[in-house]
């Protein structure tokens, strides 16, 4: 153990201490949203909170179902640091007259909901309303697969990294960038100029791999700055290794920048707040991935494994030291269900469920209780069966978000089987050899809300009862 991880500790035990005595009282349950960006977090959130302050569509939801649920209401949030989830402006985006979807997550925020609970079972009638605070804490999915750079030296990181963008399947992506890397000498002395150029194409190369629906996409604030744009700490790129590496060379300061990205960057985010959190979600769009083809498939499957290693660490890893307790529960939500009919929501479950299963192997994880579930944040479309060619066709109906025409689509057919897709996948093939799977995008449905009523969803009250039901 270094002296940082010990210093860590300490601080760590202290804050553990104070926070004890006061949870004592009125509980707290630290719930984490993640996922890749685009994947349904900001609009997940808004819906949650929407739908815990009126319970109407939560009949999964125990605790609101046995009239538990006294009240509900937002608070000041506890950390002073953290960017408050803007709730308000979100749920108007989306509940005006002209919906649209709100802007995504960029960077970490946090909302705290809280509940007044009458307790259930023998505890009911002695004791009295109980508060239960629930504090949301959002934060993007990239920075989570940022994890194994701490294990990683710059020279491994830039050859696994060059490795990937010349296979076959990112290639084309990467052309900009591997050209650039072609003329440059690495040995020469650093140029700033040279240096934010490369950084330039290199960011370009992961957010075209991000575009064309592949998942490992690291380093993840090269992709979501927020207010590190700019700065030297995102201003490198992998290089090959010269044979001796001189000081001052491009060389030697990316190697430099690459440790500060990880010191700076990725450990806080996993000391400050990561290792805070009781409960987690993570949003995962597996249409689009499907939609994307096997090797965006295959991708998002190594990423799973990834964020699962990362809330069960190895023994002596520097996470294992500053994890201050373990994450209990982690769901893995397949997102925007909605753009299927619900005779196809077994088997989009059933393809997460498979790909999570792989995961845990791969991951090596027996920590948390872990689940698959598909789920709707905000229903954008209702059902319909059409006649094509003779047959009946279960499709979803809504307005298309490029047009404003209403229409209705049929994604394609997910195999019983998820194998049928995972074998391809692992294999790498360029594309489905039974058809294609169609996503198109749908604009948020013009809402008539009942008194006490959420936004409508699919689902969300099942993921919620798995995630917190029983701290209720
Ligand atoms: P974030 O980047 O993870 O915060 O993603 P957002 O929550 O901003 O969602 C990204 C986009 O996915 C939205 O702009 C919508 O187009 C779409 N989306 C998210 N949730 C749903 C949903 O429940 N149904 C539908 N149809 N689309 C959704």
């Amino acid at each position: 153990m270094g002296i940082s991880d010990i210093s860590d500790s300490i601080f760590r035990a202290v804050e553990d201490a104070s926070d004890g005595v006061s949870e004592m009282f009125e509980p707290v349950i630290r719930l984490g949203v993640t996922g890749l960006s685009r994947a349904g977090k900001t609009v997940f959130i808004t819906s949650l909170v929407a739908n815990l302050l009126d319970r109407g569509r939560m009949p999964q939801l125990l605790a609101a179902t046995e009239g538990r649920i006294v009240s509900a209401f937002l608070q000041p949030q506890p950390d002073d640091t953290i960017p408050r989830f803007d709730y308000e402006t979100h749920l108007a985006a989306l509940t005006g007259k002209t919906p649209h979807w709100p802007h995504s997550t960029r960077s970490i925020s946090q909302l705290r909901i809280s509940l007044k609970i009458q307790p259930a079972g023998l505890l009911s009638g002695i004791k009295g309303l109980r508060t239960i605070h629930i504090d949301i804490i959002d934060y993007p999915g990239e920075w989570l697969l940022d994890l194994p750079l701490l294990n990683q030296t710059y020279a491994e990181w830039s050859e696994n990294t060059l490795v990937q963008a010349r296979s076959p399947a990112r290639v084309s992506l990467a052309e900009g960038w591997l050209a650039q890397l072609e003329g440059f000498d690495t040995t020469a002395e650093l140029d700033e100029g040279q240096a934010q150029e490369l950084a330039k194409t290199f960011t370009a190369y992961l957010a075209a791999s991000r575009e064309a629906g592949f998942s490992g996409c690291a380093p993840g604030r090269f992709l979501l700055p927020g207010d590190l744009d700019g700065s030297p700490v995102l201003t490198f790129s992998p290089l090959e290794r010269p044979e001796k590496v001189r000081s001052k060379t491009l060389y030697a300061e990316f190697e430099r920048r690459f440790s500060a990205y990880k010191r700076k960057v990725v450990k806080p985010f996993f000391r400050d707040h990561f290792s805070k959190i009781d409960r987690q979600i993570v949003l995962v769009d597996v249409m689009g991935a499907v939609h994307a083809g096997p090797q965006a498939v295959e991708d998002l499957r190594n990423a799973m494994s990834d964020i699962l290693a990362s809330f069960r660490p190895g023994k002596n890893t520097w996470l294992s030291y500053i994890l201050r307790k373990r994450v209990e529960k982690i769901l893995f939500a397949a997102t925007k269900a909605d753009h299927l009919h619900h005779l196809q929501h077994p088997q989009l479950t059933g393809l997460l469920r498979a790909m999570l299963r792989d995961a845990k192997d791969r991951a090596d994880f027996k920590g948390a209780k872990t689940a698959a579930i598909s789920l709707a944040s905000l229903r954008a479309t209702v059902e319909q069966t059409v006649k094509h060619e003779g047959e009946n066709l279960d499709c979803v109906q809504g307005v298309l978000l490029e047009t404003g025409k209403v229409a209705a689509m049929h994604a394609g057919e997910l195999p019983a089987d998820p194998a049928h897709l995972l074998v391809p996948a692992r294999k790498g093939e360029a594309a489905w050899l039974d058809g294609d799977f169609e996503v198109m995008r749908f604009a948020p449905p013009v809402l008539t809300r009942q008194n006490g009523e959420g936004l409508p969803h699919i689902r969300l009250d099942k993921a919620i009862q798995f995630l917190i039901g029983d701290r209720l």
